[in-house]
């Protein structure tokens, strides 16, 4: 439409210029050089507009002819940089499926396609680390400290590299970097909290997990449970030194995290009852009582009156298992102290009332009914049925690492094996039953069926895969 218009304009424009042209006639002579040349201004005209188009006309492809080695050469750049995103991909989904071979391949080819770049550097640091080549990893994170969008994520490849490695201090060197660049980065705070604590700087982690939840990177809950279990190691630290005043109050401080913290309940009634308050110390395991009955509570609560006659004892059990009516714990603290005082009747009802027999006997019920059959009927045969029963219940519970599956008999804040952090849990070991052919199985006494059931108490399960949290 506006061409339209434009060209209507030209139009009326050329034919105005004629009709003026037409109505002042004149002549233009050009005399130069001995020639001579003398025409009407409306023909001059005109070809000084057809001059002035051909000279526009002869420009553009002067400049399109000089234009087009650059123009290949953009095409070709581009293509070489498709080329290269494709290789970033490719590397990076090669170290996401655990190919660290085929990573480094394809992160060689984007280095080669898109040179410097941040990105290429970034999938050559991760196939490296992929490939646990840390050398060349660290050279690649380190250059990437220069760019300010990749610093951050320089820094965290730096501290985990820093950490494998068990350099400690350059860890924490790059994790302040980290914090002062961004303080409120989950991880940062998460590893300054793990950093301090494994260090054993029980105030330092402390400060961390505080500056993790005013940050918000830290639900209420985790920072809670943490701080606990980081002031129960506390407890325990100094219980080893012999400080057992101050190592009870950190316990207290712990259980008023997490009342419910069985190792801390222990070890401030045990260190109550050892300094003579056993009252105290009853009032400790009651208060546990009612959020974790315990096997080991009830042992304690048993130590607290040594020489004590069986009855009185099945009166005290009684207020302590009133905390926590008809919790298995519970049924068994009873049955045990009924047992005590043979009164056989009620320790049986106990025990069935724990289901400790029924489908799935426990270890530990088992091996309670052998002893009430020897004790009460003194009946050999019975009290070796259970024990034989006992071999292939279900195992009694102990503390197991939730990471690696290494069993341990007292409660740590780190596991023994792998030092994972609070990763001990109460529970009964993961039993496999698995059928073998009776040839294959190893001589099992008396079993004379076809098939043997093997039991695995202690599986550990398969290693993880390095980790990459943080
Ligand atoms: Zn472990």
């Amino acid at each position: 439409m506006r061409g339209l218009i434009a060209f209507g304009l030209l139009a009326v424009a050329a034919i105005a210029a004629s009709v003026w042209l037409a109505e002042h006639p004149g002549l233009v002579v050009i005399d130069w050089l001995g020639w001579q040349l003398s025409t009407s201004v409306g023909i001059a005209v005109l070809a000084l507009v057809v001059l002035l188009g051909l000279g526009i006309l002869l420009y553009r492809i002067w400049q399109a002819v000089m234009g087009a080695p650059g123009r290949l050469s953009q095409s070709a750049k581009l293509r070489r940089e498709h080329r290269g995103y494709e290789a970033v991909t490719r590397s990076f989904a090669a170290v996401a499926s655990g190919d660290a071979e085929e990573a480094e391949r394809w992160a060689r080819k984007a280095g080669e396609l898109l040179g410097d770049q941040p990105l290429a550097r970034m999938v050559m640091a991760e196939a490296a680390e992929a490939g646990e080549d840390r050398v060349r990893a660290a050279r690649h994170y380190r250059a990437l400290l220069e760019a300010p969008e990749t610093r951050l994520y320089a820094l965290r490849g730096l501290t985990r590299l820093a950490l494998e490695a068990g350099e400690q201090e350059a860890a924490q060197d790059f994790m302040r970097q980290a914090y002062d660049l961004k303080p409120d980065t989950p991880w940062v705070l998460d590893r300054l909290f793990q950093l301090s604590e494994s260090s054993g700087d029980f105030a330092a982690a402390e400060k961390a997990l505080k500056e993790a939840r005013r940050r918000r990177a830290m639900t209420r809950e985790e920072a809670k449970r943490k701080q606990a279990v980081l002031r129960q190691a506390k407890a325990q630290a100094l219980a080893a030194e012999g400080k057992a005043s101050e190592a009870r109050r950190a316990a207290s401080d712990a259980l008023s995290d997490e009342p419910g913290l069985v190792p801390a309940l222990a070890l401030k009634a045990r260190l109550e009852r050892d300094a003579g308050d056993t009252r105290r110390a009853a009032a400790t395991l009651e208060k546990g009582w009612a959020r974790a009955p315990h096997p080991q509570l009830a042992a304690l609560y048993r130590s607290l009156r040594a020489d004590e006659d069986p009855l009185a004892r099945v009166k005290r059990i009684e207020k302590l298992t009133a905390k926590h009516p008809g919790h298995p714990e519970s049924e068994i603290a009873l049955a045990e102290a009924y047992l005590e005082a043979k009164l056989f009747g009620e320790a049986r009802r106990h025990l069935t009332a724990a289901k400790a027999l029924g489908e799935t006997p426990s270890q530990r019920g088992c091996r309670l009914m052998a002893e009430i059959e020897e004790r009460e009927h003194a009946d050999r045969a019975a009290a070796a049925e259970w024990l034989r029963k006992a071999e292939g219940a279900e195992p009694d519970a102990t503390w197991i690492c939730r990471q690696c599956g290494t069993q341990a008999d007292d409660w740590s804040a780190h596991c023994p094996n792998c030092q994972a952090f609070d990763s001990l849990e109460w529970r009964s070991p993961r039993r496999v039953a698995r059928t073998l052919p009776v040839a294959a199985a190893p001589a099992a006494g008396g079993a004379t069926d076809a098939e043997v059931e093997v039991v695995e108490p202690e599986l550990v399960p398969e290693p993880e895969a390095p980790k990459r949290a943080g």
